[in-house]
């Protein structure tokens, strides 16, 4: 089986491994599944959490990770095959995905700082590029905000790596990627093309195409009802971990059309559960 695996709040938590359960894939892999995690986190590159990743554990290779932020980059190549040049709003990871399928990229920061020394507007600064591709930058400024909408108005396109409109940290919540898009597509009063994260199904459709396989035969594994709502969106089958920020309460009383296949409270239930679902 392919099983797509969200990571924070099913494989780990902040810092803290999720109890057995990155033993539970391994046994998986071990069998002959293949692994691959799905995060809608765009702001590091997906090489970084192969070491994180096997310091809980679980198994990885370094292509089996695939970002909204990959995922993005992988999309624009994909759907847009005019684009060349792209402003990215967001942090080092993002920068780097896009820089490795060949665009040319410019940073939100850089545009900001020849806006401000230069007295240019944003589309000048940032050499006209064909794309905006927005994430979590935890630099925001209104100038790169300004850069960001100043292209999208100049007509190039908008792409969300995401829209979760929080980002959970140790420290509570903080706006997400979609609060930095919502920001940029109210200056430039244009919505965004395509959201490529969760509950959209590009992510994933991106991680099954990367082992060459149909989403449709995957297992799609997460903590949130987005990570449903994306399996569900692909046609393949899901596992509702209560091991992040879902309830038992909330998982209970789903109306039918977003209810996962199956709900597994930790990693003995998620061991079961994929046991049953292997057998068909
Ligand atoms: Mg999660």
């Amino acid at each position: 089986m392919l099983l797509l695996v969200d990571l924070d709040g099913v494989v780990y938590r902040g810092s803290e491994s999720v109890p057995g359960v990155a033993k539970v894939l391994a046994d998986r892999a071990a069998a002959g599944d293949t692994v691959v995690y799905v995060t809608n986190n765009a702001m590091h590159y997906r090489g970084d959490y192969v070491p994180r990743l096997a310091a809980h554990g679980a198994p990885v290779g370094p292509d089996r990770v695939v970002t909204s932020a990959s995922a993005s980059a992988v999309y624009v190549r994909d759907h847009m095959p005019s684009v060349r040049r792209v402003l990215a709003v967001g942090a080092a990871g993002l920068e780097r995905e896009l820089r490795e399928l060949g665009f040319d990229v410019v940073t939100a920061a850089h545009a900001a700082t020849r806006m401000s020394q230069e007295g240019i507007d944003g589309w000048a600064a940032a050499g006209h590029p064909d794309a905006v591709v927005v994430g979590l930058d935890p630099q925001l400024t209104y100038l790169r905000v300004a850069a960001a909408a100043d292209c999208v108005r100049a007509g190039a396109v908008l792409i969300a790596t995401n829209k979760d409109p929080l980002y959970p940290t140790e420290r509570g919540f903080r706006p997400g990627a979609g609060s930095v898009v919502a920001a940029i597509e109210t200056a430039s009063r244009t919505m965004s093309r395509a959201s490529i994260g969760k509950p959209e199904p590009y992510l994933l459709e991106a991680a099954a195409k990367l082992v060459n396989a149909d989403p449709r035969e995957a297992v799609m594994i997460g903590d949130a009802l987005t990570d449903v709502q994306a399996g569900r969106a692909v046609g393949a089958r899901t596992v509702l971990m209560l091991t992040g920020v879902t309830t038992r309460e909330t998982a209970d009383h789903l109306p039918e059309g977003e209810r996962p296949t199956v709900v597994a409270a930790d990693a003995d239930g998620l061991a079961s559960v994929l046991a049953a679902l292997a057998d068909g």
